[in-house]
């Protein structure tokens, strides 16, 4: 019998030549199992997802009961399925008035392409507007409006008319114009290496799409639940969206996604052909269960004020370790969405490496590769942290 890594590099399409490679037998809340018997404390939380921890019992028992009434019935949109009217309801009751229906998919990307067709197919237009260092996901169109060449350029032809604008650049936003659809933005640029707008930004881009009748598409598939000390980052700076996308962390470890906006503009997805962009399997019963269930254990726990103030403390930390030795370039971050920059990608992939050895998960974020992204389960515990942030102390004091 050949070994599971050898499967694993035989069966499985590879993503990068280097994979972390972990033989995973368990995850529980900040940790996940390896076969061997080692337990990895996870600082990037399965990259955004584990926001409740690993393998949440809520969740689980969530699963469970949804598996045992129904799984898929019908596509969606067509039957009334108490999981997905429950979720739906819970999140519209957190989230500014205007954002109050909702469209699930199973992912990230697929929000995503459903904000931007709605966006086109709402406002007649045709021109998209992005920002450098931007990700929002693989699919054709999610790609189309991902701000670095080097993924969109091997994928050519993509959709036309999109134009990229510098992140955080006020003076760009004349560009945002009467034949602009839609502009999408991360709050928090995550893969562009965790960069956080001026204060002023967003608001200025909020009142520059509504004077060109564009419609603002938040994209916060890796800043929503809590993750940066608000239910959703767009709280730090009190501007909501036309359209918000929700993903990653919003399933409690199941594949979940939304886009959501309010009913004027939704209904042209039912119209002018009905049926313009339906789904299989696009909020499908046991994942808007676990969603739920996800949901409801953020607010009853209150993670995202946990997450604002262990994010403090940690950065804090980061900063004063950044004061004593000089392999730190910056810090930054909002709650438990942090960077770390060091100096150079040989550097970081280094560090990120003895990390690993000593029993923590990290990594670098996509497009910059000298960022290192901490972003730990808001579950996490002081020592937990405590014990993160030692290795990572030794790890660059190397
Ligand atoms: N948008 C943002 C901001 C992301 O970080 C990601 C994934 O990393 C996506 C979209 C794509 O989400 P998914 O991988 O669920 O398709």
């Amino acid at each position: 019998m050949t070994s599971p890594r050898r499967r694993f590099r035989r069966y499985l399409c590879q993503t990068s030549p280097d994979p972390i490679g972990l033989e995973i037998d368990h995850a529980s809340g900040s940790y996940v199992y390896t076969t061997d018997g080692k337990a990895y404390l996870d600082f990037i939380s399965g990259i955004g997802v584990a926001n409740i921890g690993h393998t949440n019992r809520q969740v689980v028992q969530a699963i469970k009961a949804q598996a045992e009434k129904y799984l898929h019935v019908m596509v969606y949109g067509e039957y009334i399925q108490s999981p997905q009217v429950d979720l739906a309801a819970r999140l519209a009751e957190q989230l500014p008035k205007t954002l109050s229906q909702v469209y699930f998919t199973n992912s990230g990307t697929e929000a995503n392409e459903g904000a931007l067709k709605l966006a086109k197919k709402f406002t007649g237009r045709k021109r998209l507007i992005s920002f450098e260092g931007s990700f929002h996901g693989d699919t054709h169109g999610a790609c189309s409006v991902t701000g670095r060449e080097i993924y969109r350029k091997p994928f050519e032809p993509l959709l036309p008319g999109v134009t990229f604008l510098p992140f955080n650049d006020f003076d760009a936003l004349k560009q945002i114009d009467g034949f602009v659809a839609a502009v999408i933005v991360e709050p928090i640029q995550g893969e562009g290496g965790i960069r956080i707008p001026d204060d002023r930004f967003l608001p200025a881009l909020r009142a520059r799409c509504s004077k060109a009748g564009a419609l603002l598409i938040f994209d916060e598939v890796q800043t929503g639940f809590g993750r940066t000390g608000t239910l959703f980052a767009m709280e730090h700076w009190g501007v909501a969206p036309d359209i918000l996308t929700v993903a990653k962390s919003m399933g409690g470890g199941m594949p979940l996604g939304a886009f959501i906006s309010q009913p004027k503009i939704m209904k042209s997805l039912s119209v002018d052909p009905p049926l313009s962009h339906v789904t299989t399997f696009g909020g499908h019963p046991v994942c808007c269960a676990a969603g739920l269930a996800s949901l409801n254990f953020i607010i009853e726990h209150d993670l995202p004020r946990r997450a604002a103030a262990m994010g403090e403390k940690l950065q804090a930390a980061l900063r004063e370790l950044a004061e004593e030795i000089d392999t730190i370039r910056a810090v930054r971050g909002k709650g438990l969405m942090i960077g770390l920059e060091l100096f150079d990608p040989k550097q970081t992939a280094r560090f990120v490496q003895r990390c690993l050895k000593a029993g923590l998960i990290l990594g670098w974020t996509l497009h910059t590769n000298t960022v290192v992204r901490i972003a730990p389960p808001l579950t996490l515990s002081e020592e937990e942290l405590q014990q993160g942030f030692r290795i990572i102390q030794k790890a660059l004091r190397k």
